[in-house]
């Protein structure tokens, strides 16, 4: 293949812009912001079940003091009533008073026992109430570290998106000069040899692979017209020469 060396030269601009693509896209791709989000949610989520038990078991408890709070005023209830009988002057049996105070009596022994055991529960509502709070607090916390990244994740995406736009209309404006057939085949080797279809010669040294040249494909390379598209044996990449080939 054959091209003007201008043209040549204007193929490692292409591959200048392509490779400044790439990064562009590679940053886009592997913003540390995009990391953080991805902790953080993974921390709210992981939190999720522990949230879910610890209401789960606020609610138990809550149910649970409600039910003594229940037994207690209907204890309460009938030991007033009972109170009231008897400060009434209407029992006047002794065995019915006695009865009347002897349940009086196991009455106040049943308060007591509910209220302890209600305290238990309250207590235990309380513990629960603050490991509830703490992780509440926690996702809270990492809800909006992940509303922050996000803020600095779009900043970033918007400036990268800005130099992507910029890049590509530069490409299209190179790659418009450069002929079909060159174009295809940069194209092609690109593709095939991770993202570096052309280099620049250096110092006798291939830009596409950094191998140094030997001797005799340097002499080949002399002896080769200089619109002659060179490519290199080893890596197959276009060799474009420049003052700097040190041919
Ligand atoms: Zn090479």
């Amino acid at each position: 293949m054959k091209a003007d060396p201008f043209v040549q030269l204007r193929l490692l601009d292409l591959q200048a812009l392509d490779r400044a693509l790439d990064q562009l896209a590679h940053r886009r791709r592997t913003l540390p912001e995009l990391a953080e989000i991805d902790r953080l949610e993974r921390l709210v989520q992981a939190g999720r079940d522990d949230v879910v038990r610890a209401e789960t078991e606020a609610s138990d408890l809550a149910r649970e003091t409600k039910k003594y709070e229940d037994e207690i005023t209907q204890v309460r209830t009938r030991k007033a009533r009972n109170d009231e009988r008897l400060a009434s002057g209407a029992i006047t049996q002794a065995k019915q008073l006695e009865d009347l105070q002897h349940e009086n009596a196991s009455l106040e022994r049943r308060q007591s026992d509910l209220e302890d055991r209600e305290l238990e529960v309250m207590e235990k509502a309380e513990a629960v109430q603050e490991v509830l709070d703490r992780l509440l607090g926690g996702r809270a916390e990492h809800l909006a570290a992940v509303e922050q990244a996000g803020v600095g994740r779009d900043a970033a995406w918007a400036e990268i998106d800005a130099e992507l736009a910029r890049a590509t209309a530069e490409r299209a404006t190179v790659a418009a000069e450069l002929p079909a057939d060159l174009l295809a085949l940069y194209e092609r080797i690109r593709a095939a040899e991770g993202g570096v279809g052309a280099g620049e010669i250096t110092r006798g040294r291939c830009g596409g692979c950094r191998l140094d040249l030997m001797g005799n494909e340097k002499a080949d390379i002399r002896a080769a017209a200089p619109d002659q598209v060179l490519r290199h044996e080893e890596c197959g990449r276009i060799m474009v020469r420049t003052a700097e080939s040190g041919l």
